[in-house]
């Protein structure tokens, strides 16, 4: 641990800052307890407990990244234990395998998953369902945008929610392909979904994920 601030205190989350959906996220963690911090250099990696991925494009996110000089550090903080949340392109940045990636596209990695990028259709930017989701009394309703789903995961992740597992999808995504596809993961201190917990104010996805920061 870095600054040695977890425990019953506010760990220090960083949220990687250089593309995506920062500021949502930076509410949501301190919600839930968090002294939540923008990345983007690595200096102000060095000063954080765990980390958030964003949402945004992940080829431009990992591009920046390398850009910064953010990309290796981040590899050895996610491969020495640092507590890791990516959502949507972060999942993909996360994941070790990319089905449908871009030419050479380069993740962080570290999370034994393959993810299809765009996975539920080019036409179908975004939509939005009900999910159950491991650890969670009632539902998560998640908003999916331009989304990955996870088309294999190793022996050591557990699942922690699939689409149509409560409820209906609303709108054009009853497409019968999606049901039943992974959109939640954890793996020991890495977890990753396919929806962006931070949009609509429930915030008890960053919650799991600060609890999963203080027990490490
Ligand atoms: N489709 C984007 C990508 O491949 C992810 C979209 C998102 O993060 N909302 O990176």
């Amino acid at each position: 641990m870095v600054t040695g601030s977890t425990g019953r205190g506010r760990p220090t989350v960083g949220v990687f800052a250089l593309q995506g959906d920062v500021r949502e996220h930076l509410q949501a963690l301190t919600a839930v307890g968090a002294d939540a911090v923008g990345v983007r250099r690595p200096t102000e990696l060095d000063r954080c407990d765990a980390l958030v991925l964003p949402g945004g494009e992940s080829t431009t996110m990992a591009k920046l990244a390398r850009t910064f000089e953010l990309l290796e550090p981040l590899r050895d903080r996610v491969k020495t234990g640092m507590p890791t949340f990516g959502t949507c392109a972060g999942m993909i940045l996360l994941a070790d395998r990319i089905e449908d990636g871009a030419v050479g596209q380069e993740t962080v990695g570290g999370l034994d998953i393959t993810v299809r990028r765009n996975a539920f259709g080019r036409q179908v930017d975004s939509f939005e369902g009900d999910l159950d989701f491991a650890g969670l009394a009632e539902p998560v309703h998640a908003i999916f945008i331009r989304a990955p789903w996870v088309e294999q995961v190793g022996a050591g992740v557990e699942v922690l929610a699939r689409v149509g597992s409560a409820g209906h999808l609303d709108g054009r995504s009853a497409d019968r392909r999606a049901v039943g596809r992974i959109v939640a993961v954890r793996q020991g201190h890495l977890m990753a979904t396919s929806f962006h917990p931070e949009v609509g104010g429930d915030t008890r996805v960053h919650a799991q994920f600060v609890d999963l920061v203080r027990r490490s």
